[in-house]
């Protein structure tokens, strides 16, 4: 059965923001940390940092900016009796967004900041502190465990591409040198898709487990001056869920789908501050015209006016002035639920205010 018809719901993006630990780099420095969340009105302040540049030829101006969000986690300090945990970040929407996808719903995540604000450790997080991605998985194979029912199958198929510089690679194959990049076709039937992309069915966590570990080492990574792994493409995990309900009483079945889409999204820092050149500053022209066009995507989505009588709410969202909001379309929008993770580093006021514009944009 399809989803029931696409009725536009603006309460259906959600914008939260997180702010992680210092790194060594920084403590070492004694850096001052930017930021101050106030859990009860979910509230975030950027600082202007004390020994800011007074310069008056750079003109630059840093004062005290204040931001609300549907949610900001404090995973800064962990002696805070309000320090987020992973656990926690899950617990804020990935169980609603679980729920939504055994309803027959498409969902999707992302996580937006610039290298090094935390983004991999949200959405992947490591083998002790697992993140939405492990624990999204994992939750969907206890339910499937845990709740079995005589009369429903379940198929899971998982993929995991790259978008880098526009092309798509599959992670789950072995890297070739040169890279094959996978066209994407629009079909009446399919909608948006990559032709050729492994969909690896799999039976259990564990199996899940490996197809992450394989697409994770596979990942492209080229060093720039800020991260020297720092991932210069946009990661999509997507999980495929379908439920065949099969009816007691005639030889009807019904037939549920649902993906889940996960993104790691590639560093938003502006190529300058990298001082990239090159091949480098080309990639982050591509990063900042998907990331831009995501943003305006969302925007599009979470505004109001759109739902105004007459508007046709499909032809103005830009999904096909990028890549990867072309092929997420079908994952934004409509009666899908997102959510955007921005993850700010505490340190850095001018990325974090370009990281907090970007998000209060989408909400
Ligand atoms: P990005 O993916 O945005 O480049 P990472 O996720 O790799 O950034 O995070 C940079 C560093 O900060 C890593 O060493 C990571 O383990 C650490 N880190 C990020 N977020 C947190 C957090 N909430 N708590 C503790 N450490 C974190």
């Amino acid at each position: 059965m399809a989803p029931p018809s696409m009725v536009d719901d603006p309460g259906n993006v959600k914008v939260v923001v997180r702010c992680r630990a210092f790194v060594r780099r920084e403590r070492e420095k004694g850096t001052q940390c930017l930021i101050r969340m106030d859990p009860a009105t979910q509230k975030t302040t950027l600082l202007a940092p004390s020994d800011f540049d007074s310069n008056p030829n750079t003109r630059k101006v840093y004062e005290d900016k204040e931001f609300i969000f549907d949610k900001s986690f404090w995973s800064h300090d962990e002696d805070d009796p309000h320090y987020a945990h992973q656990e926690d970040v899950y617990r804020s929407f990935g169980e609603e967004f679980l729920d939504h996808n055994f309803d027959g719903y498409h969902t999707c995540i992302f996580a937006y900041g610039q290298t090094g604000s935390g983004k991999s450790y949200t959405m992947m997080g490591t083998p002790e502190q697992p993140g939405l991605i492990p624990r999204t998985c994992e939750e969907l194979f206890d339910r499937i465990h845990q709740e079995p029912s005589p009369n429903t199958n379940y198929h899971v198929h998982v993929s995991y591409f790259e978008v880098y510089n526009e092309h798509v690679r599959d992670l789950l194959t072995p890297r070739t040198n040169p890279p094959i990049y996978l066209k994407i076709r629009e079909s009446q039937t399919e909608g948006v898709y990559v032709q050729g992309l492994t969909e690896a069915e799999v039976k259990s966590y564990a199996d899940v487990e490996r197809l992450m570990r394989l697409g994770d080492m596979s990942r492209t990574t080229a060093s720039t001056k800020m991260n020297d792994t720092s991932s210069r493409s946009h990661a999509v995990f997507t999980i495929q869920l379908k439920q065949i309900q099969h009816s007691l009483l005639s030889d009807q079945t019904i037939e549920r789908c649902a993906r889940m889409r996960l993104v790691d999204l590639a560093g938003s820092e502006r190529a300058k501050s990298t001082e990239a050149t090159g091949q480098r500053l080309k990639e982050g022209g591509q990063i900042n015209r998907s990331l831009t066009t995501l943003g305006r995507v969302i925007a599009a989505l979470a505004d109001p006016r759109r739902h105004a009588k007459g508007r046709r709410p499909r032809d103005i969202v830009p999904y096909r002035d990028s890549v990867l909001t072309w092929l997420l379309k079908d994952s934004l929008g409509g009666n899908s639920k997102t959510a955007m993770v921005a993850c700010i580093a505490p340190s850095d006021y001018e990325e974090t205010l370009s990281t907090l514009r970007y998000a209060d944009q989408a909400k």
